[in-house]
């Protein structure tokens, strides 16, 4: 049982002495704040933690992460909105210039919302959250004649693009977005395979990023 906290230990004195031996700029800058360019969304999966997938630094990324990485709408009551408060502060306060939604392939919210039913629902508080996608999953269940992985990769990718949707119910994203302050993106990141798609407002789908390629395609700013 000690072994998961001890590992996490011996990585914490790894990192210190990387970053804190005196000789790291990267930190002597970030002693007096953080300025991330980019707020990412992300699914609470162990295996899509958006620093390590994109190789980012420390101050690079101001990340949101919850049950598959949903955005809820724009719901101005008295009411806990964690994800509404993170993309606030990071909107408002910290003026990120891109939003980046991720989701990835085998996400166990997901997999929760499709096959959940009246009887047999996801969870005491995962049924309300999973409400947040119920339109990707009518849109994937039209699917009849499909497997259920094409059926929940759908599902997956309609998700994506309704949490870019529900992002714009925000009025200052919006007036941000429509500004060209702020810029939305939504990738997909395929654990098996380790590839990564991004959500082509042209197309309408998702078409896969290239190592070779600059990732220019999703510098839109609109969805
Ligand atoms: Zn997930």
């Amino acid at each position: 049982m000690e072994e998961a906290i001890e590992k996490m230990l011996h990585g914490f004195r790894s990192f210190r002495d990387t970053y804190f031996s005196g000789d790291s700029e990267l930190f002597d800058q970030l002693k007096h704040g953080q300025h991330p360019r980019s707020l990412i969304i992300a699914c609470s999966d162990s295996r899509v933690d958006p620093a390590l997938i994109t190789e980012s630094d420390p101050g690079d990324l101001f990340v949101i992460r919850n049950v598959a990485n949903l955005v809820p709408p724009y719901e101005p009551d008295t009411r806990h909105h964690g994800v509404s408060a993170a993309l606030e502060y990071a909107v408002n306060g910290l003026q990120v210039e891109h939003i980046i939604i991720i989701g990835h392939s085998d996400c166990g919210g997901i997999h929760a919302l499709m096959e959940r039913t009246p009887e047999k629902p996801a969870g005491e508080f995962l049924d309300a959250w999973l409400d947040l996608a119920e339109p990707a999953k009518q849109a994937a269940m039209v699917l009849s004649n499909a497997s259920s992985h094409t059926r929940h990769r759908a599902c997956e990718e309609a998700s994506l693009v309704l949490g870019l949707e529900n992002l714009l119910t925000f009025p200052w994203i919006k007036a941000r977005v429509d500004a060209g302050k702020l810029a939305l993106h939504a990738w997909y990141f395929h654990i098996a395979a380790g590839r990564l798609f991004g959500y082509d407002r042209a197309k309408g789908g998702f078409t896969e990023f290239h190592p070779s390629l600059h990732l220019s395609q999703s510098e839109d700013h609109q969805p």
